[in-house]
């Protein structure tokens, strides 16, 4: 914050330079200067897919800014991603730096390192310290630790859009209308879904599944679906005694399927062995980390994910 309030502050300085020198100056006849032409765009990078459409939520159609992923469309989940020279040449030009923040983007610090004067939002900022203490209370008889998937958990989401139309307005106050506008409709969007959410998996409170990505570990603290067990496969490679210690379980508490993300050719290795030895079927569930740049495959992946486990599991 107190970074972005230096930019910002640096900005405001800059613009009353300019501004002297354009009074002290007179302009010459014959070339009028629309400052709207002549103005590079506002330029905002997104960490990653997930911050790419949050922030395209609150951009959507206004003009003069323009929004890039740092990641490429292919990256996933930023978990041990290592930064590109390229990355630095493209941040070095952003105006704005979205990130997710609770540990996703693990390269920050070495990024600010370099990069001291880059404007930083990090979307998750206002809710990190109520995470904290979530993680350190029991739910439902069991702890969890923090979980920087926050974006599939729609009211966090609505808490990163909301954080990172204050970043845009401060930063771009000419369009802050505009994009106080399309937060507004965004997030009234964004409750309608999550009432949906709520409704629709209500009544899978009671059927147990099992998870191989925990970004999906918010639909169980949020939407209460019983996950038992997650076995992230972006770590290490589980061991044969976790995965023989997880077929057991899925035997003995009736578990319903296996959720896995989006693979490109085959399902991972491990969940195709758990569904052999168990016949429990893998379904496919989106964390929202690639795919389409529209804003609106927010609401068209979340819908779908919460359909394909109504689906599968009623
Ligand atoms: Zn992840
Ligand atoms: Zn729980």
């Amino acid at each position: 914050m107190k970074r972005l309030l230096k930019a910002i502050l640096s900005g405001a300085l800059c613009t009353l330079l300019l501004a002297g020198c354009a009074a002290a100056e007179p302009r010459a006849s014959g070339t009028p200067v629309s400052s709207q032409e002549t103005e590079d765009p506002f330029l905002v990078m997104a960490s990653f897919h997930p911050m790419l459409l949050l922030t395209r939520m609150v951009t959507d159609g206004v003009e003069g800014v323009e929004v890039q992923c740092m990641a490429e469309a292919n990256t996933g989940c930023l978990h041990d991603y290592q930064l590109l020279p390229g990355d630095l040449r493209n941040l070095q030009e952003a105006d704005l730096f979205i990130i997710n923040g609770l540990g996703m983007e693990s390269f920050i610090q070495q990024l600010l390192d370099q990069l001291p004067d880059l404007a930083v939002t990090d979307t998750s900022a206002g809710f990190a310290a109520e995470l904290d203490a979530e993680a350190s209370s029991e739910h439902a008889g069991h702890t969890h630790q923090v979980n920087g998937h926050v974006w599939l958990s729609v009211p966090y989401a609505m808490q990163q859009v909301q954080a990172i139309c204050d970043a845009l307005c401060a930063g771009d106050p000419v369009h802050a209308q505009a994009y106080q506008d399309n937060t507004q409709r965004a997030l009234e969007r964004m409750q309608a879904l999550h009432e949906d959410l709520e409704a629709q998996l209500a009544p899978l409170a009671d059927t147990a599944v099992v998870s191989f990505h925990d970004a999906f570990d918010w639909y169980h603290m949020t939407y209460g679906l019983n996950i038992v067990q997650t076995l992230s496969l972006h770590e290490e490679e589980p061991s044969t005694r976790q995965i023989t210690e997880l077929v057991e379980r899925i035997q003995a508490e009736d578990v319903a399927a296996l959720l896995v993300e989006p693979y490109t050719q085959e399902p991972p290795a491990v969940a195709s062995m758990v569904e052999r030895e168990t016949g429990c079927p893998i379904i496919v569930l989106d964390p929202l980390t690639r795919g389409e740049e529209d804003p609106e495959a927010y609401f068209t992946a979340m819908k779908e994910n919460a359909q394909t486990l109504v689906e599968a599991l009623s």
